[in-house]
């Protein structure tokens, strides 16, 4: 059944639905689970890679392996009418025209586009939109390469699920960096690029450099640059062993010793991603280069949400040199109930965890949501004038002006996101939304980064 070729280190060695069941004997993926990735990735994204498989997960622990769920789809991501429907196409042998009009709809039922995340937030310059870019919170624009939109594996719980399965078009993919300089020019507020994805880091590093390269001139000396890559985690060949590792370095180091801050986002979700000798070789060649790496992820149910995992997790990250950033409430889209974890929840989970580790680790802040308005921070549960309340505040903000404003919502345990809760203290509305359309009525959550 195996075939060992499969599992020799090269670029993109892919274990997708074709060749799932061509994993190596020692996997010994049941053929229950077979079947049911076999069904689940007819609807949603399946793409792992040979070092995931072989060195991330622990098959002894499978289907419970957190890394196991990071990307390996499961059965009940899909309720059971319509994995019901897609199991009987699928055993049925039905066409692939079938099986893929069937998954559409599915998919469609799965809050694909959670936010209107097409329309919102792509800037525009005299009059002409350009749909590369995001520009919501004052310092930071977004910049999504057109090559940079796929991932070396995918992430069950990925917001981004949709484009993966080409049902969003990347309509806010750049194509040029014309548009970027443009805007940058316009805009001298902009005090640094994010450059996001999918995966920027599934770009060669000539391409890479080449949509960098402009930001790098004397009139951009302003602007920092920071890049969100899970590759890090999923990939770490990326920046040792692959043929271009060493000339992706070189891209770093051009931007650093041009006095540019670089910061790596790492999508650092578990601290098995921290544990293999290439991660750590991984994050030494990136730090010689004098880059910063930054750590964040969500919280997800089935995957890390516990408070031991995420003390690990920062502990291990500073011990290496990186630095724990953000911690994520999960949004609302794809298999949602499969990952959901309560905000009262949340809360306490980053509580403890943060309770346990030292002082460097305690750069870290959340549990974050992103919110049309901004990102959210839970600060805490509390019992103000007889009133359970959680108390929130913005840690960004459309409004830079509501950035850290406390502000209260009455405790609802079961709560999972920002829309669900109500102001507290018999108050009509939150501080920020405006009568009479309140912001929240707006589109509610929003492409934003997830690394
Ligand atoms: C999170 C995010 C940023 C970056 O915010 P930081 O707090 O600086 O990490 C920028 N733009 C959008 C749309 C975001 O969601
Ligand atoms: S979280 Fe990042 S690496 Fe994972 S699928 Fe989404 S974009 Fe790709």
């Amino acid at each position: 059944m195996s075939s060992v070729s499969t599992f020799e280190p090269s670029r993109f060695r892919a274990i997708t639905r074709a060749n799932v069941g061509r994993l190596p004997e020692w996997a010994g993926l049941p053929a229950e689970l077979e079947r049911a990735i076999r069904v689940v990735s007819t609807v949603l994204p399946f793409k792992t890679n040979h070092y995931v498989v072989r060195e991330l997960i622990d098959w002894a622990r499978v289907p419970d392996d957190p890394m196991f769920q990071m990307t390996f789809v499961q059965r009940e991501m899909l309720s059971s009418a319509d994995y019901a429907q897609m199991a009987a196409l699928v055993d049925g042998g039905a066409p692939s025209a079938q099986i893929k009009a069937a998954a559409d709809e599915v998919r469609l039922r799965l809050n694909p586009h959670p936010g209107g995340q097409l329309t919102h937030n792509v800037p525009s310059l005299n009059g002409r939109r350009l749909p590369g870019m995001q520009h919501k919170y004052r310092n930071t624009l977004l910049f999504f390469p057109g090559q940079g939109q796929t991932c070396h594996a995918y992430c069950t719980f990925c917001f981004r699920w949709a484009q993966f399965v080409g049902l969003t078009d990347m309509k806010f993919e750049a194509r040029e960096t014309a548009d970027l300089t443009a805007y940058l020019r316009a805009h001298p507020e902009v005090g640094e690029v994010l450059v996001t994805g999918g995966d920027p880091l599934v770009m060669g590093a000539s391409t890479l450099e080449r949509y960098l390269e402009p930001l790098l001139a004397p009139e951009f000396e302003h602007v920092d640059v920071r890049i969100g890559t899970k590759s890090v985690a999923y990939w770490p060949q990326r920046f040792v062993t692959d043929p271009d590792a060493d000339a992706l370095l070189r891209v770093f180091e051009r931007v650093t010793a041009s006095g540019r801050h670089l910061s790596i986002m790492g999508h650092y979700a578990h601290p098995r991603e921290l544990g293999t000798a290439i991660a750590q070789r991984a994050i030494a060649r990136i730090r010689s280069t004098g880059a910063q790496i930054r750590m964040q992820a969500p919280l997800l149910r089935h995957i890390n949400d516990d408070p031991q995992t995420w003390a690990q997790l920062w502990t291990a990250g500073v011990r290496l040199g990186c630095v724990p950033y953000y911690m994520f409430v999960e949004r609302d889209t794809g298999p949602q109930d499969y990952f959901q974890v309560p905000l009262a929840r949340a809360w306490q989970v980053f509580r403890e965890a943060y309770q346990q580790v030292g002082g460097l680790a305690r750069t870290v802040r959340g549990p974050s949501m992103s919110t049309f308005a901004g990102k959210i921070a839970i600060d805490g549960v509390a019992d103000v004038a007889g009133e359970r309340v959680f108390a929130l505040s913005f840690l960004q903000a459309r409004d830079p002006a509501w950035v850290r404003q406390p502000f209260y919502a009455k405790y609802d345990r079961r709560a999972a996101w920002f829309d669900e809760l109500r102001p507290a203290f018999g108050d009509q509305r939150f501080f920020f939304e405006s009568a009479p359309n309140r912001l929240r009525a707006a589109p509610g959550r929003r492409l934003d980064v997830i690394h």
